[in-house]
């Protein structure tokens, strides 16, 4: 004999659900988060060490400090795109040197594990 389910069983089935996604659903965020702070980390160390490369060769950091110059070069394969949407920045002078402004994207990079 057939018949539907219970509002009962209905509920009980939609509680277990709801607690099955409250439970699997942080663990998911905290992942995702994490491997976009690896990408962004990995991005922004892949700019820096083009940045170096491209004033070994040419000792102009006037001709190294946009990622247009690091890729039209060669120094720097594709144009990093940040994970969580914030632009690289070139910051730096002639003295010191230039780098990734990375406090757009980390608190204490590379220490921090989390980004901003
Ligand atoms: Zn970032």
């Amino acid at each position: 004999m057939k018949r539907g389910f219970t509002l009962v069983e209905l509920l009980v089935v939609l509680v277990i659900i709801g607690v099955l996604i409250a439970i699997i659903l942080p663990n998911t965020l905290r992942a995702i988060r994490q491997a976009n702070t690896k990408e962004c980390a990995s991005n922004i160390r892949a700019i820096n060490t083009a940045i170096q490369m491209c004033y070994t060769e040419t000792r102009n950091w006037a001709s190294c400090d946009t990622i247009d110059e690091l890729t039209g070069g060669g120094y720097l394969e594709g144009t990093p795109t940040c994970p969580f949407g914030v632009a690289y920045n070139i910051i730096g002078d002639g003295a010191n040197g230039y780098h990734v402004d990375e406090s757009a994207h980390f608190a204490g990079w590379p220490q921090a594990e989390t980004h901003n």
